[in-house]
């Protein structure tokens, strides 16, 4: 019995790992085209800010830890070119053919390439893979680029920015809508524009680039492009298998991850997912929902019944040295969903005010009829992860504004106020709820 998995990054090597401890006797083959594995892309922007010094630092684990430690067999450089079901098969671009009994498919996604004019030009570059950011950062250390211009302004766009900047170069970001980070927030925008005008980072919205010229973009001189105007799930080799593809582009899967073909999974940034507060498919690619669907992949192609609940699209990136958390449905969002929402903003101190306080701001979304949460933005220099968490796990338990107003959270002066900015926020949205 073996299980083959495509794709040796978060969602694949999670399916392994996960498949292995349910079956010890298992073979698992994982297929990788790249010449790595394991990796976090997250860490990326900070090899680009000399933060990381090596990329080898981002390497997680290699063919051989999985060899050696998991009895998983990888093999780097190998693409799959088709998924043939009828014969359980797949063929590898150099026509050899591999059996599976079971198959994750966990493609991952690529940088999209929107029509723009110029992006083959050579100082034009992604961010996305070991490769892409090792070239980048050899450009920006062999040219010593003054000028760079970033098109996007989703959290990989503001990461790449702020690590640019950092660097020491002027950076202009182009953005085609009218919001940032990809969650129709007018006061979350205006907030992020205020913290990149403060590190001197140029924010463009409502400006879709049209070309890109070898010294300038638009109106900007510029030495240096980086497109980051958001990713497509690679779905090619699934879509031709006449596996289903969803709403959103990405792969169709039930709660258990299985595609419309029996015993042929999906995870990671190449499937879609439920969202938890609408029940509607949706792409939110995040690496902690990759590891989380991998893993249930994996389980249940080798024998287990689990079930993945959905997402929420919890997430945090740092902005200018800020940290920028958001979960749930902003009060746009919601109301486009049909809600009657109410969204209540406060700002607050972090800690006790003697106690070197700095100021956290907190927005909260309800529904007016059910007075359950639906979504949150944390904004501060510190502990917002711990913040967007408490206000993830409400929203997951379908927690009533009420009840989160009375949550017994921890208090002490290093740490944070009597009154946390969670429970100041609930008590405005409270009342604003009437
Ligand atoms: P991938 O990591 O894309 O891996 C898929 C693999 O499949 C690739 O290695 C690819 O080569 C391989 N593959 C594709 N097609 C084939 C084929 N035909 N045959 C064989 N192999 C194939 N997420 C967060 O949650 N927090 C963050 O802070 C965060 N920061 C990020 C910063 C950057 C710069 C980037 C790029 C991403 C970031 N992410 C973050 C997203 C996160 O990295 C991804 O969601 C995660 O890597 C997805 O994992 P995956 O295994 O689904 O796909």
């Amino acid at each position: 019995m073996r299980l083959l998995v495509i794709g040796g990054v978060a969602a694949g090597l999670s399916a392994a790992s996960r498949a292995r401890r349910i079956d010890r006797s298992l073979e698992i083959l994982v297929l990788e085209k790249g010449g790595t594995i394991s990796y976090a892309a997250c860490g990326l922007p900070y090899y680009i800010d000399g933060r990381v010094p090596s990329v080898d630092d981002l390497v997680v684990h290699t063919p051989e830890y999985f060899r050696r430690e998991r009895n998983i067999e990888v093999r780097t450089s190998t693409e799959v070119a088709a998924i043939l079901p009828s014969r359980r098969e797949v063929t590898l671009a150099g026509g050899e053919r591999v059996h599976y009994d079971r198959l994750v498919i966990a493609t991952g996604a690529r940088p999209k390439r929107p029509p723009i004019g110029g992006l083959d030009l050579p100082h034009v570059f992604t961010l996305h893979t070991l490769a892409s950011a090792v070239r980048l950062r050899e450009f920006i250390e062999n040219q010593k680029p003054r000028r760079a211009v970033v098109i996007g302004a989703g959290y990989i766009g503001l990461e790449i920015a702020e690590a640019l900047r950092t660097q020491g170069l002027a950076v202009t970001v182009f953005e085609s809508s009218n919001f940032v980070l990809g969650r129709q927030d007018q006061d979350l925008t205006e907030a992020i524009r205020t913290l990149l005008e403060r590190f001197r980072v140029d924010l463009r919205l409502n400006s879709p680039v049209a070309a890109i010229e070898p010294d300038h973009v638009a109106d900007v001189p510029a030495d240096l492009v980086v497109l980051a105007a958001g990713i497509a799930p690679n779905v090619e080799i699934a879509t031709e298998a006449g596996i289903q593809i969803g709403r959103t582009g990405a792969i169709a899967v039930n709660d258990r991850l299985e595609t419309n073909l029996a015993g042929v999974y999906a995870a990671g940034d190449c499937a879609e997912a439920t969202h938890i507060l609408t029940g509607r498919p949706v792409y939110i690619p995040l690496g902690t929902t990759a590891n989380k669907m991998g893993r249930i992949a994996g389980g249940n192609a080798a024998g287990a019944r689990e079930r993945f609940p959905g997402v929420i699209g919890t997430s945090i990136t740092r902005v200018c040295g800020v940290a920028v958390a958001a979960t749930g449905l902003s009060n746009a969002e919601a109301r486009r969903e049909g809600f009657d929402s109410v969204a209540a903003r406060i700002e607050s101190s972090d800690r006790a005010k003697y106690f070197w306080a700095m100021r956290t701001s907190v927005e909260l979304v309800a529904d007016r009829g059910t007075r359950r949460l639906l979504g949150g933005v944390v904004l501060g220099e510190r502990d917002a992860a711990g913040r967007i968490n408490v206000i993830a796990t409400a929203i997951a338990n379908r927690m009533r504004v009420e009840d989160f107003e009375q949550l017994d959270l921890a208090y002490s002066p290093p740490y944070a106020p009597v009154w946390d900015p969670l429970l100041v926020a609930a008590q405005q949205l409270r009342k604003q709820l009437g």
